[in-house]
């Protein structure tokens, strides 16, 4: 792994790019922006899986119109929350989710989503990523959430050497300033649909190809 990494610099170049000061959280960077609730966070990231955005945006919108509370959302009629969710597909599967998450959080936790990971990882389909997103968007603490764009891109940089996104969180932990963790999911999830996509990086445009690995053992060494 890169050891001597400068996450300083990484981050500065992933900043000017996105023009991102601080994720739309409760950051204190950005108290302006406004941000979700904490439950708002966990259902919408449930209904994420494996969708696009624009569809769990249309269906998170949609749900919390007629739905804002853990109570309201665990009483919804489950047919009303099929046809709200079908949008972001496995909307059978996500619609009862959702529902029996929101059951938990209203009758086991009095309406209030925890603020403990473990207690996250406990509520039905709740794996680390979801977990992570609900501290770092939900409660502004420090978390890294990391998805599929955050796996690709550190291993071709070369601070995580991890075959699973469980383990290279766990590099990532161990090697980035904790000062960062909270802004990176957010960079590099608007990085990796930019230029470094899972197809094709445009490496020769991309401002950090002299930190990474990636561009120096493979892309530099490939026909073109
Ligand atoms: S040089 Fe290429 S592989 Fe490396 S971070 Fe940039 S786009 Fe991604």
């Amino acid at each position: 792994m890169n050891d001597g990494f400068d996450y300083k610099e990484m981050m500065e170049h992933l900043r000017d790019l996105f023009q991102v000061g601080a994720f739309p959280g409760k950051n204190p960077e950005s108290p302006e922006v406004p941000s979700s609730t904490p439950f708002e966070v966990l259902i919408a990231t449930i209904l994420s899986q494996r969708t696009k955005d624009v569809n769990t945006h249309k269906a998170s919108k949609e749900l919390f119109k007629r739905y804002n509370t853990p109570k309201q959302l665990a009483e919804a009629p489950l047919e009303e929350v099929k046809e709200i969710v079908h949008v972001t597909g496995f909307y059978n599967v996500k619609a009862r989710r959702v529902k029996e998450v929101a059951k938990i959080i209203h009758e086991r936790y009095n309406d209030e989503v925890p603020e403990e990971l473990n207690e996250l990882l406990d509520l039905p389909g709740v794996g680390r990523k979801t977990a992570n997103c609900v501290l770092v968007y939900g409660f502004g603490e420090p978390a890294i959430p990391v998805d599929t764009h955050v796996h690709r891109i550190s291993n071709r940089l070369g601070i995580a050497d991890a075959k699973t996104p469980e383990e290279t969180e766990q590099q990532l932990v161990g090697s980035m300033p904790r000062r960062y963790w909270i802004e990176i999911n957010k960079l590099m999830v608007e990085f990796g649909k930019e230029i470094c996509r899972p197809r094709n990086p445009r490496c020769d445009s991309c401002p950090i190809n002299h930190m990474c690995k990636y561009y120096e053992e493979v892309y530099l060494n490939e026909d073109r």
